[in-house]
C-alpha cells in the first residue's frame, strides 16, 4: 500500500510540474504574471524544504543521503542538482523536448544529473517520497 500511495503521489508532483512547465511554455504575459506570483514563492519554498533535509552535518555528510553504512559526503546529488539548475544553469535555461523528457524520468527524475540518487531512492531515504523509512533506516 505504501508503495501505491507513493507512486501517487509521485504522480501528482509530476503532473503539478509538467502543468507549470506547460503554463511556461504557452501562456499569455498575463497569466504568466500572474501563475509567476504564486507558483514562485512555492518552487522556492519547495527547493529551500528539501535542501534544509540536504545540509551537511557536522562531519560534512549529508544526513538524508547517508545511510549507516555508506556516508554520502556533501555537496550531495540534490545540492549538486539544485546548483546546476538554479545557479549555474539559471541564466541560461534549456528546452528539452517532450520526448527527451519522458525518456529521462523514466530512468531518473532527475534528468539532468550525472549521478543518480538511484539507491537512495528505493531505500526510501529521500523523506519526501516516504518519510517513514527515513526515520526506521
Ligand atoms: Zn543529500
Amino acid at each position: 500500500m505504501d508503495q501505491v500511495l507513493g507512486q501517487v503521489l509521485r504522480n501528482a508532483v509530476w503532473e503539478r510540474l509538467d502543468m507549470l512547465t506547460d503554463l511556461a511554455n504557452r501562456a499569455d504575459a498575463q497569466s504568466l504574471v500572474s501563475v509567476a506570483r504564486s507558483e514562485l514563492p512555492r518552487l522556492t519554498e519547495a527547493w529551500r524544504a528539501m535542501l534544509k533535509m540536504h545540509e551537511p552535518d557536522e562531519r560534512g555528510d549529508c544526513p538524508t543521503c547517508s545511510t549507516r553504512w555508506h556516508r554520502c559526503k556533501a555537496p550531495c546529488s540534490v545540492w549538486q542538482v539544485a546548483h546546476e539548475h538554479l545557479v549555474a544553469g539559471g541564466l541560461a535555461p534549456q528546452q528539452q523536448s517532450a520526448d527527451n523528457r519522458l525518456q529521462g524520468r523514466r530512468k531518473n527524475p532527475v534528468t539532468a544529473h550525472p549521478a543518480p540518487p538511484t539507491s537512495a531512492e528505493t531505500t526510501g531515504r529521500h523523506a519526501l517520497v516516504n518519510p517513514r523509512r527515513a526515520v526506521t533506516a
